[in-house]
């Protein structure tokens, strides 16, 4: 597997289509634990496409799914509004969830691949376990905002399904 710098801030990834591991400047030439705790992230994810780790490989079949859901949701969703039809607004927010399946689907990926980033540095003696403190502080923060994320995907999500189940009890629709 190829290892190359790239540009941009926080702009490290696996790319499993390329086979490539990208790394961003200040991860790839500053020696530090939380360069090595990023660094291993990704290598983690690099080995998860490595085994075929199921939620990995289906987060990249769902991935045009998501894209093409989240092109016709905001439309469907309006259509189904204007003509009042309640089976096509339900149709929108279900084509709106699938991003927040996409969110949920994200969280196993990453909190696996942090996973093994600290078994990695530890088994292979590049962080020592008074260290591993700092490598536990970086990537729990990264996991965090896929947490936050995920939350704020529900939430959305949950709102338009309230706002649905709210318009069918109450009063018609004023037009
Ligand atoms: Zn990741």
């Amino acid at each position: 597997m190829k290892v190359e710098s790239t540009d941009g801030v926080l702009s490290d990834h696996y790319d499993p289509r390329a086979k490539v591991l990208r790394l961003s400047q200040q991860v790839y030439y500053t020696p530090s634990v939380a360069a090595a705790g990023i660094a291993a992230h990704e290598t983690g994810h690099a080995l998860q496409d490595a085994e075929d780790y199921f939620p990995m490989e289906a987060r990249t079949y769902i991935v045009p799914v998501v894209q093409l859901a989240s092109q016709i949701a905001p439309w469907a969703f309006v259509a189904g509004l204007m003509l009042n039809s309640s089976a096509l607004t339900w149709a929108g927010v279900m084509l709106f969830g699938s991003s927040f399946l996409f969110a949920l689907l994200t969280l196993p990926v990453e909190f696996d691949a942090s996973a093994r980033a600290k078994a990695l540095l530890v088994s292979h003696g590049i962080i020592g376990p008074d260290q591993i403190g700092g490598v536990d502080k970086v990537l729990d923060a990264a996991a965090w905002t896929y947490v936050a994320a995920a939350v704020s995907a529900v939430g959305v999500w949950l709102f338009y399904v309230f706002m649905m189940l709210a318009r069918g009890r109450g009063a018609p629709a004023v037009r």
